[in-house]
């Protein structure tokens, strides 16, 4: 028999919060009418998270676990929990109390009144500048160059219905970029907004590189318009090397200049081998992903799960 509503959570290395998680999360949906379960995915953690999964399965039933092989990362993790979910509708979130629990009942009323995705939104409240502006420079690019459109603030914090979650389960691409996946599946969404707040405990896996490689991800993972600016970028070049070319023709037929110095010659060469290792990169790109498509492996294995899990 199907639940009302399933939480996934992905957790790695979570065992700093994850009692406090669950304590807030029973106590929130608790007050749910219909019944809940709650899956917890420990995405190969190195610290105790595990134990306290198989502690939390019992002393509550509803509480279950899975435990992937090793770490695969969070798409994964994500992935992992929602293909086993049994249930009218499915609420992702984070296992650091960054997503706030009590937010899942308001979200969960909107369901009921007609969305099929329900997006919690944060604000950027208590983040240095720095970041700040880096993350409006990156949606604005982002939304430029990628067919869907990406709210700032809206991550994986959302409750989806069954169907919603059938056309994300239906996409079997293996470079997941959910963020960019959830937006592409459509279905009648609306947006529930929160403050931001701090990791409760333990800390963040995401770092500046890992941030900036995200970023490439979501460009690469849409369409391939980085190529079409490749091509772009490179006519220009070429029609500029053609005008200057005339010029410096014409200047030495005309005036008798002789053709200047090797100044130019250097950085034409340089700046035009910097911009092939680019592209030579973003078509590298997409090769890659290529590869890793066609090698079709799955997206995660399971070591272990909780009893309850066995027959889905
Ligand atoms: N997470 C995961 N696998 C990973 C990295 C992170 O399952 O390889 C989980 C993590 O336990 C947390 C969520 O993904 O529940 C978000 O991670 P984190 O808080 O580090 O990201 P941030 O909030 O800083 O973006
Ligand atoms: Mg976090």
């Amino acid at each position: 028999m199907s639940v009302k509503l399933s939480v996934v959570v992905p957790c790695y290395n979570e065992g700093a919060v994850i009692d406090r998680l669950v304590d807030e999360l029973a106590s929130v949906l608790e007050r749910l009418d219909g019944d809940y379960e709650v899956l917890l995915v420990d995405d190969g953690s190195t610290d105790d998270t595990l134990d306290r999964m198989r502690h939390i399965n019992a002393t509550r039933p509803a509480f279950r676990y899975l435990v992937l092989s090793r770490n695969f990362g969070k798409e994964a993790a994500m992935l992992a929990g929602l293909s086993h979910v049994d249930a009218d509708a499915v609420a992702i979130m984070d296992a650091d109390l960054q997503h706030p629990p009590e937010l899942l009942l308001p979200m969960v009323e909107l369901l009921g009144a007609g969305y099929e995705q329900v997006v919690a939104r944060r604000d950027r409240a208590g983040e240095a500048w720095p970041r700040r502006l880096a993350s409006r420079a990156y949606y604005r690019m982002v939304n430029g160059l990628i067919d869907v459109r990406l709210q700032d603030g809206a991550g994986d914090f959302r409750v989806l219905s069954r169907s919603a979650l059938r056309a994300l389960l239906s996409i079997g691409e293996v470079n997941r970029y959910s963020k960019g996946l959830f937006a592409w599946i459509g279905f009648r969404t609306t947006y529930v907004d929160y403050r931001n707040a701090a990791r409760a405990g333990g800390e963040s896996k995401w770092g500046f590189r890992s941030l900036f490689n995200y970023g490439i991800d979501s460009v690469i993972s849409f369409n391939s318009k980085p190529l079409r600016i490749a091509i772009h970028v490179g006519v220009l070049i070429s029609m500029l090397a053609v005008v200057y070319g005339v010029w410096v023709g014409v200047d030495a037929i005309v005036n008798g200049n002789a053709v200047p110095g090797y100044v130019t010659l250097i950085c034409a060469v340089v700046g035009l081998g910097g911009l092939q290792m680019i592209m030579l990169g973003v078509i590298g790109e997409y090769l890659g992903r290529i590869y890793t498509e066609t090698k079709g492996r799955p997206h995660f294995f399971i070591r272990e799960r909780s009893a309850d899990l066995e027959s889905r």
